[in-house]
């Protein structure tokens, strides 16, 4: 059997929307009977991009996308929460929505926990993306909005198949939660309880980041060692640049690390730090020893 998949490396993504432009392309005031009724031209968002600004000034300032299609879950609560056969999952592991069955069902878009499910006015159905089952059914390999991608940040393919590029990356990829998808990107990854299948690489991960002076010059401290602790052991390193700055990514929302700073000629410091978002230590003065 064939189940669809598909892993959205979000370090490969530059946030061009050409997804989601392929998603409105195919979608927008297209009827394709039975799989979808066309989709109107404003309010809804079949792969919607999520964005993070990242902010640390001389070290880095830059925006993370993340996009955030139907997870086609195994075990979908929209399906529970839809009567008459309104919500089903295909044997290839495609959830779709019956653009007929659904009319006037308004719980299946309350029901969705990544709000990835849109209620058409005009038609009163819910809606929301099919991976182009209408396409993959006439032998299309992929959906528009992965053929659409410059970056090759989407990889589309048959979890069933174990030697499939997508079952390989499978294992080492993240489960996108709701807390992401409908509050902050930071927000640990999710727990799978639903059986997704799409899953993601590089999710973003708060930052903490600071600026390093040598106390006696006022000078910019180049090359202090900056190691970040946590509970698990040493969460990352780096080294101080030219300006004196640093950054360490990955970290875990809520965690508390301790950062400790190291030059062969000036005392070390250590801060601790409680993560709840991007952190900026600001500036951080080192004694001579
Ligand atoms: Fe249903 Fe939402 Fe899961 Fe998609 S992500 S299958 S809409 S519950
Ligand atoms: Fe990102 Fe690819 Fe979508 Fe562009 S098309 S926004 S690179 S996933």
């Amino acid at each position: 059997m064939t189940h669809y998949g598909m892993i959205i490396d979000v370090g490969r993504c530059v946030g061009c929307y050409n997804c989601f432009i392929a998603c409105k392309d195919e979608f927008w005031d297209n009827d394709y009977p039975p799989y979808s009724r066309a989709q109107p031209d404003r309010g809804q968002y079949w792969i919607r991009l999520k964005e993070k600004e990242r902010n640390f000034p001389q070290i880095v300032v830059r925006t993370d996308f993340v996009p955030i299609p139907c997870m086609h879950c195994r075990d979908p609560p929209c399906l529970k929460a839809a009567r008459d056969g309104a919500v089903y999952v295909r044997e290839d592991g495609i959830v779709m929505i019956d653009p007929e069955k659904s009319r006037g069902q308004r719980q299946i878009v309350d029901s969705c926990p990544y709000g990835v499910i849109y209620w058409n006015e005009e038609l009163q159905i819910p809606q929301k993306c099919t991976f182009c089952a209408h396409l993959l059914d006439q032998g299309r390999k992929r959906p528009r909005c992965v053929e659409a991608c410059p970056a090759d940040a989407m990889v589309f393919g048959d979890l069933d198949d174990p030697d499939s590029e997508l079952s390989k990356l499978w294992r080492s990829a993240e489960v996108l939660s709701p807390e992401q998808a409908k509050g902050d990107l930071l927000a640990p990854p999710g727990s799978d309880e639903h059986g997704v299948s799409v899953k993601y690489l590089r999710l973003p991960k708060p930052i903490v980041g600071g600026s390093v002076i040598f106390g006696d010059t006022g000078e910019c401290a180049e090359g202090v060692r900056v190691t970040v602790r946590g509970g698990d052991g040493v969460a990352a390193e780096t080294v101080t640049n030219a300006f004196g700055d640093f950054m360490v990514e990955g970290l875990r929302m809520g965690g508390k690390y301790v950062v400790r700073l190291e030059h062969p000629d000036y005392q070390p410091k250590e801060l601790e730090v409680t993560v709840n978002g991007d952190v900026n230590l600001g500036e951080v003065r080192l004694d001579r020893r």
